[in-house]
């Protein structure tokens, strides 16, 4: 969990990945044949075969398989820096406003990192009358407050500079909590599931690239240009995906539930699973005694999606891990779930031909 718990507090929004991709070079040094950066930043890791695909494969073209794993997180770019020394923000992914109050952020800037706290302008509860205290922020009326001189701030923060919120990382119960679970686990599993093989000495007749892609908060932008680079044969995205299995939501729309396993995302907002890879995930699961669910995403999208649609189509699925809270700084994930998720991908990749 140490390497969960850095990847989750080291900040990267769109376009800003730069600290967790050199914690993940770092992290893969010597699981790979070949690593490189893509022009957009996204890290490509190529794992040779280590095993013959059999007598129908050519084995000087074994099965080239895409893992991805987006690197970056919600978050903000500063938008303007007032000449009364507080910030506005302009938000680079979805968030849900009523998240956002009373928040410590951390802003990167060039000369260094600045702590701060968001909130809302205008009157605190005890002067707002009751039409007030109703209303939810918009993300146009957060300041973020340095607790600086106005001279100072002028000084150091710059419109572009990223601001992340501040979340520690902390287990409870059977659980990891956290912000950005939304992706950094997917970026856990595919080192983890990669360690297993080595650990385990594992053979794969397929040709692992993994990809540790940017921007996929707005629109899988690493993921489409990867994999026009890459040209896979099939593409795995691996994220989060709802868990709405609290009190008080139907059960219909539980989407996932927590402890239930390994997702097997057949649909969401973006892209329909290709059935033969979730034929082929239930079955190596069942093999290996893996708890899988299988689960539809009304609306979202992950990389899957820009895998899928990349150069003349390739064949696609998601592996997703029920996530609670998503897009909140208290993202949860049963570690069941977890290790189910990494178990089922190292034996996967050790079946394809
Ligand atoms: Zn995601």
């Amino acid at each position: 969990m140490e390497l969960l718990a850095r990847l989750s507090t080291t900040p990267g929004v769109p376009g800003r990945e730069d600290r967790v991709r050199d914690l993940i070079l770092k992290e893969i040094e010597g699981l790979f044949d070949e690593v490189s950066v893509d022009p957009m930043g996204s890290v490509i890791a190529v794992r040779k075969a280590t095993a013959s695909g059999g007598a129908d494969t050519d084995n000087a073209s074994p099965t080239r398989v895409m893992l991805a794993a987006h690197m970056d997180q919600i978050g903000f770019l500063v938008r303007h820096v007032g000449s009364d020394g507080f910030l506005r923000v302009h938000n680079v992914g979805g968030f849900d406003p009523r998240n956002l109050f009373a928040r410590l952020v951390n802003v990167a800037t060039e000369g260094g990192d600045l702590p701060g706290v968001l909130n809302p302008g205008g009157k605190p509860v005890h002067l707002a009358n009751a039409e007030e205290r109703k209303k939810v922020p918009e993300i146009t009326d957060l300041l973020v407050d340095l607790g600086l001189p106005a001279e100072q701030v002028q000084a150091q923060v710059k419109i572009g500079d990223m601001v992340t919120l501040t979340q520690p990382f902390t287990l409870v119960g059977n659980t990891a909590v956290g912000q950005c679970l939304d992706n950094r686990v997917a970026c856990w599993l595919v080192i983890e599931s990669l360690r297993k093989i080595v650990a385990e000495g594992a053979t794969h007749a397929c040709e692992i690239h993994a990809v540790f892609t940017v921007q996929e908060e707005v629109g899988l932008r690493g993921a489409i240009t990867s994999a026009h680079t890459v040209r896979p044969d099939i593409g795995i995205g691996i994220d989060t995906t709802l868990c709405v299995d609290t009190p008080g939501s139907p059960e219909d729309q539980r989407c996932t539930q927590q402890g239930g396993g390994a997702a097997l995302t057949v649909m969401d907002g973006a892209s329909i699973g290709d059935p033969r890879l979730l034929a082929d995930f239930e079955r190596v699961a069942a093999a290996g005694g893996i708890k899988t669910q299988r689960s539809i995403l009304r609306a979202g999208g992950t990389d899957t999606a820009g895998i899928q649609r990349a150069g003349g189509g390739t064949r696609a699925f998601t592996l997703s891990v029920p996530t609670r809270y998503i897009h909140s700084v208290t993202e949860m994930v049963h570690l069941d779930d977890l290790h189910a998720c990494r178990d089922l991908l190292a034996a996967y990749l050790g079946d394809v031909k």
